[in-house]
């Protein structure tokens, strides 16, 4: 999980059993940032998460809570797709002011991907012409602005470069955990959740994971909260991951901390001790 050099043409060493050093050529890494959500006084990116949109590759979106906030001027040029998991603000808090900001300058349409429930609440609640305009129904000179590509759970689909496979997790709104892959790295996000199954069994016949991101939003004292709102504390969290049968070696990145309880929260992850488990900085860019 080395920090973003140069992606192309990375070469791994890996220790095959009882052999030599086997070498593997990869024509490229995939690259994941989890967009801050907020700035300090210097405007320097805050640790604390508010909200949740990673950017892969500076193309693909997952989830849009910061889209509008956080993105670079290059990257307003390149992402065209977004995958929603789930409705909820701290998911899409800024995808209608991001839509809003390109409206003029699109010449394709900005396309969210999501189950059909996911859809109907985004049109129904958000995209009705009260909260704001139903973007799906406009175009400028050029394009149509949005348009929405649903998908099934568990039927792989395609998302730019990327393939995706989407499945139910356990939380309290129709929300989806995905397997992203580019055929040569893959990547697991749980989105928000609590104990779940289906992406379990998703992540243990997939034969190769580098790196699952996973939620941890409530520390071990609010355990009765973060049962009745569907998300992990550390505790639970570790309990879960016994359910990865395979992929001891994932790096495994911890998201979602609810900003008002991260330094215990951060405190109990680490006392877990478990290999390979860290917290997901905002602003980072990782690569696999
Ligand atoms: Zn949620
Ligand atoms: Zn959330």
């Amino acid at each position: 999980m080395p920090l973003s050099g140069s992606p192309v043409a990375q070469k791994d060493f890996i220790l095959a059993p009882g052999s030599a050093l086997r070498h593997r050529t990869r024509n490229r890494l995939v690259k994941i940032q989890l967009l801050p959500s907020t700035l300090d006084v210097k405007g320097q990116t805050s640790p604390e998460q508010r909200l949740t949109c990673y950017v892969i590759d500076d193309r693909v979106a997952v989830d849009a809570g910061s889209i509008a906030i956080s993105l670079t001027n290059e990257q307003r040029e390149t992402v065209r797709d977004i995958i929603v998991t789930h409705p909820h603000m701290d998911h899409i808090a800024s995808l209608p002011i991001f839509i809003d900001d390109l409206f003029g300058e699109l010449t394709e349409p900005i396309r969210i991907y999501a189950t059909q429930e996911v859809i109907d609440a985004l049109e129904n609640d958000i995209f009705n012409w009260t909260i704001y305009p139903r973007f799906s129904e406009l175009r400028n000179e050029k394009s149509p602005v949005m348009e929405y590509v649903p998908f099934r759970v568990g039927e792989e689909f395609r998302v730019a470069h990327l393939h995706v496979t989407a499945v139910n997790v356990n939380h309290i709104v129709p929300t989806v955990g995905l397997l992203v892959t580019d055929n040569e790295t893959t990547i697991a996000f749980s989105s928000d959740t609590a104990e779940t199954e289906e992406f379990w069994q998703l992540v243990n016949r997939t034969p190769h994971i580098d790196a699952l991101l996973i939620e941890a939003s409530f520390p071990d004292s609010m355990a009765k909260l973060a049962e009745v709102s569907r998300h992990f504390t550390p505790a639970s969290l570790k309990k879960e991951l016994r359910k990865m049968k395979k992929h001891k070696d994932v790096d495994i990145l911890t998201v979602h901390i609810k900003p008002t309880y991260r330094e215990q929260v951060v405190a109990e992850l680490n006392a877990l001790k478990i290999p390979k488990l860290s917290v997901m900085e905002p602003g980072r860019t990782y690569d696999w």
